[in-house]
């Protein structure tokens, strides 16, 4: 999910849209804004699709006025899959001290949990989101702020939270104490904006100031921002796919941008695992830094043998297995006149339930190909996340039920190849992965950095 807050600036709303639409990568199921103006209240619009179809027209934004705002958009990973309109964020809740709006990304771990034991006491859920198990820790709680009552909630959830939360007054960032989502904190004129990826800051104009730190809450007024970190320190674990995959390439996180993280990748590829080809191209959009790197490191030109529809939204975030099956063919087309005859190296981000490989090796041997090498910018994924991407169960990743060979003669290509765990950290500015892993890459190694217990007790996992 992507989310976005802003306060302190004249229709704080209107940037919350526009960062909310720089983060549309983040999460195209739906989207939410809340704001909140004096003598008027919270007001809050909450929409399934996209944000330039739902949160452009002046109907709407007068709906939502105020120097105070925040907004989610949203991508199942919890609660139903598909629609229900009290699942899109951000959540709100009416507390003795005034309310507050709260949108979250990320998994929390621990929410089943919570939920039947929150339900046991006597909390009423509205809706079927992880997230709203914090509203309810808040009512329970005895302090008297609602930034007091938050922390009091957030120690007592697991997994993987970014949080953007406001109140009358205040915009309220916080994040993991492993800091597995990002956040970061912005300058807006008089004001300050708070958002998942610097992309969404540059899009309203706004200065980057620094990410939120792993564990810290950020209370921002417009009279200056109040730091303090209410967790338990825990070893940083920042989601490595975000850099291959989740972030936008033009963002910048932890210092790095994101596309050089990716260009790195297909470096690292084309030295572990070279061939001889006419060509490297990219599986659009997704693949293409890492097929730059790829290029650049082998000598073999780069060039664009599949085409984007531009007006296709990412396949693999559509929930239902039929809506990503044809989305391939929706999405992407072989580029003919220069496939023919040409021996190819296709580079893509990942593969997961290997549709997307299938299909595309299909439609280039189609369109006369004499070779098909495909290279991948991250190690095979293996385990599903719990912490916010929506990667399917262990059954359905490729990787997880056959060897890199076997997945060769499954996509019948002529080779096949993943970058190492070390290649990717090495792209990602380290040596290499340290006995402590410097990341979360548990989708990949099968390392979890925070125990699954809801999926343990279902008996999902192990
Ligand atoms: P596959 O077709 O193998 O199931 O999925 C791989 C494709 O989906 C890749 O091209 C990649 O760009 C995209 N993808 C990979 N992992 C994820 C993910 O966790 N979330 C989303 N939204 N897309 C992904
Ligand atoms: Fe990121 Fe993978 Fe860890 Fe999930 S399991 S947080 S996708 S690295
Ligand atoms: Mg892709």
């Amino acid at each position: 999910c992507g989310i976005f807050g802003a306060i302190g600036v004249p229709d704080a709303a209107t940037f919350v849209a526009l960062g909310l639409h720089a983060l549309q990568h983040r999460g195209q199921e739906a989207g939410g804004i809340v704001s909140f103006a004096p003598g008027v209240g919270f007001n809050s619009v909450r929409r399934f699709g996209y944000v330039r179809d739902n949160f452009t027209s002046s109907d709407v934004m007068q709906q939502l006025p105020g120097q105070i705002a925040c907004g989610h958009v949203r991508y199942s990973t919890s609660g139903s899959k598909g629609a229900a309109i009290r699942d899109v964020q951000p959540l709100f809740a009416e507390f003795a001290m005034g309310g507050c709006a709260i949108a979250h990304n990320g998994n929390l771990t621990n929410a089943e949990q919570l939920r039947a034991e929150l339900i046991d006491r006597g909390s009423i859920f509205q809706s079927s989101s992880d997230t709203e198990c914090i509203i309810h820790l808040m009512a329970r709680s005895i302090q008297r702020s609602i930034p007091e009552r938050m922390k009091d909630a957030l120690r007592r959830v697991e997994g993987a939270f970014s949080v953007i939360a406001m109140t009358r007054t205040k915009l309220i960032g916080v994040r993991d104490p492993r800091g597995v989502r990002p956040l970061m904190l912005g300058r807006l004129g008089e004001g300050w904006v708070m958002a998942s990826e610097t992309c969404a800051l540059d899009i309203i104009g706004a200065e980057f100031v620094r990410e939120i730190a792993p564990g810290e809450m950020v209370i921002a007024t417009p009279d200056g921002i109040e730091s303090s970190f209410p967790f338990d320190a825990k070893p940083k674990k920042f989601c490595i796919f975000e850099h291959v995959y989740f972030s936008r390439p033009d963002s910048v996180i932890g210092g790095q941008s994101v596309y050089e993280t990716r260009r790195k990748i297909g470096v690292e590829l084309a030295k572990e695992a070279p061939v001889e080809a006419d060509l490297v191209c990219p599986v659009p959009d997704s693949g293409t830094p890492a097929a730059i790197g790829y290029s650049q490191e082998s000598g073999i030109p780069y060039a664009m043998g599949i085409i984007r529809n531009q007006y296709m939204g990412r396949t693999f975030i559509e929930p239902t297995a039929e809506i990503r099956n044809m989305g391939v063919r929706l999405k992407l087309n072989v580029n003919r006149a220069l496939i023919r005859g040409k021996r190819v190296v296709l580079v893509d981000d990942s593969v997961v339930r290997g549709t997307t490989s299938r299909k595309i090796k299909e439609m280039i041997l189609d369109a006369g190909a004499a070779e098909v090498h495909f290279r991948i910018a991250s190690p095979p994924t293996q385990w599903p996340c719990f912490y916010g991407v929506d990667t399917p169960e262990r059954e359905k990743l490729l990787a997880a039920q056959m060897s890199v060979e076997e997945m060769r003669e499954h996509l019948d290509v002529d080779s096949l190849a993943f970058v190492s765990l070390d290649g990717l950290y090495r792209a990602a500015g380290e040596k290499g992965r340290a006995a402590e892993p410097q990341f979360c890459d548990a989708c990949f190694s099968g390392d979890y950095p925070v125990e699954p217990t809801d999926q343990i007790a279902a008996g999902r996992v192990r």
